[in-house]
């Protein structure tokens, strides 16, 4: 390692952390888990990525890719290996002002996105918090507040800079590595590095956005009801039902119908969510006009020692009221997790499921759950959790890898159908054949 770091040290511009070294202990943390690398790498340039891929092959060690940080299994970190940390490769320039080309560097936030979009009247379809990846969110998916409008963040991008295990800079688009680009777009980091990713963003008004509250005790209702309201809502309309929030009372919490309408016309967005309205007794509603950027809030990092388990699935419309029912009497018991329900469909839908490497494309909505605290609580918690998503088992499909904590075999099969990981296991032969990038839902190359 020692010649590969001298070598690293002539050709890197950026910064180089190294245990007992000055913001080692903040560096060696991605938002969610801790690690101990031997080195964290901060490149300022596309150069100082190559010399980074070159270094972690030459060292012969483990390589961790960070965009913000947010991933729920912790991939953006390890133990004794290499971390390349994107962040202070985060510029937002408009490149087009007339096509809304944005080109965005792989280590920008969502909210460094909005700052810069926001003044011109442009958004992209993201996430629903500022501290979260351009990068992690969009090569896995991107279900934010505009997505039954324009479909997944990834839906958007149109091009990409990647730097792959050779260590060369490649260009991925419809005409230029068009098998890349489709591996991009829902194949995770499993192909190089994203240094910059070029998006059509989308002209934005204000939008109504917030929250409309039901008392646990008609969740049944509620959550059917809002179901079939989706279903034939305007496009405009995104929502997401959430519910047994252990910070909010856990089972007695209310059911919480957050709702983002992409228009500032009062009566069509009265339209959209007076249904809604109806569904229930309304205990608290705050949806207001604002700013499309004012609806991403501030992410938080939990403290050390505290680990989250996030489990995610897909639900076709046949489906959609049997898994309601089960979620809605689970959210009842006792040891429910955190429950969220968001709607997908829309532009999701009409894109064809063999058009990137995201398959899921018929599902109406994502559920996933949450069970957050210290070690001995989420292991207490994994057997009524186990339960939970075996009841499901007959009425889901597939997983949102980025709504994962676990990394299983299981898991990557069920983010990637036979098909599309056939295809994507021939893309990494071609662009990483050692299985370099290989810390995250990880594709082997075909043999
Ligand atoms: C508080 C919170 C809110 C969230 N809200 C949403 C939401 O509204 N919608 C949604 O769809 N998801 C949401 N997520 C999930 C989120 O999309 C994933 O956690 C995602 O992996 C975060 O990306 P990141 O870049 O911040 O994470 P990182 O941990 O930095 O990245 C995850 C992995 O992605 C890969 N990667 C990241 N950047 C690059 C790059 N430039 N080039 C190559 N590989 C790269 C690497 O393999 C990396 O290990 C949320 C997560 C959290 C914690």
């Amino acid at each position: 390692m020692n010649s590969a770091l001298e070598t690293l040290r002539r050709e890197f511009g950026g910064d180089i952390v190294e245990p007992g070294g000055e913001g080692y202990e903040s560096a060696r943390r991605s938002v969610l888990v801790s690690g101990s690398p031997a080195c964290v790498l901060r490149p300022t340039s596309v150069a100082d990525v190559q010399a980074g891929v070159r270094f972690a092959v030459a060292a012969g060690l483990l390589l961790s890719v960070r965009g913000g940080g947010h991933g729920f299994p912790g991939f953006g970190t390890n133990d004794g290996g290499v971390v390349i940390d994107l962040s202070r490769l985060a510029s937002v320039q408009i490149v087009d002002k007339e096509r809304h080309l944005v080109r965005i560097g792989g280590g920008a936030t969502w909210g460094q996105v909005a700052a810069v979009l926001a003044p011109h009247g442009l958004a992209i379809s993201s996430g629903d918090t500022k501290s979260v990846g351009v990068g992690g969110l969009t090569l896995t998916g991107g279900i934010g507040w505009k997505v039954r409008k324009y479909g997944l963040a990834l839906d958007s991008v149109v091009a990409a800079e990647v730097v792959t295990a050779g260590g060369e800079v490649v260009q991925a688009s419809a005409d230029e590595n068009p098998e890349l680009f489709w591996a991009i777009r829902g194949g995770g980091g499993n192909f190089g590095i994203v240094t910059a990713f070029q998006f059509v963003a989308h002209a934005t008004t204000d939008v109504f956005h917030g929250r409309i509250a039901f008392p646990a005790s008609e969740a049944s209702g509620v959550l059917q009801g809002w179901a079939d309201h989706l279903r034939n809502a305007p496009e405009e309309l995104t929502s997401v039902a959430s519910f047994a929030n252990p910070f909010a009372g856990g089972p007695e919490a209310p059911v919480e119908i957050w709702v983002a309408f992409d228009g500032d016309n009062p009566e069509l967005a009265a339209e959209a969510l007076d249904p809604i309205r109806r569904l229930g007794t309304v205990i608290d509603d705050d949806v207001a006009l604002k700013p499309y950027a004012d609806t991403l809030v501030d992410g938080m990092a939990p403290p050390p020692g505290i680990r989250l388990v996030t489990r995610s699935a897909f639900a076709d419309q046949e489906n959609v009221s049997e898994v309601l029912r089960i979620l809605a009497e689970v959210g009842a018991s006792e040891r429910s997790p955190f429950i969220a329900v968001r709607s997908v469909g829309g532009a999701v839908a009409r894109v064809p499921g063999d058009a990137t490497a995201y398959a899921h494309r018929r599902a109406e909505v994502m559920l996933m759950t949450t069970v957050a605290g210290p070690e001995p609580v989420v292991e207490a918690a994994r057997p009524a959790l186990e339960a939970i998503w075996a009841r499901l088992a007959p009425h889901v499909d597939g997983a949102y890898a980025n709504f994962l904590a676990s990394a299983t075999e299981e898991d990557v099969a069920a983010i990637y159908p036979t098909r599309t990981y056939d295809r994507l296991a021939a893309i990494k032969r071609r662009y990483d054949p050692g299985n370099l990038f290989a810390q995250n839902h990880n594709v082997r190359p075909q043999e």
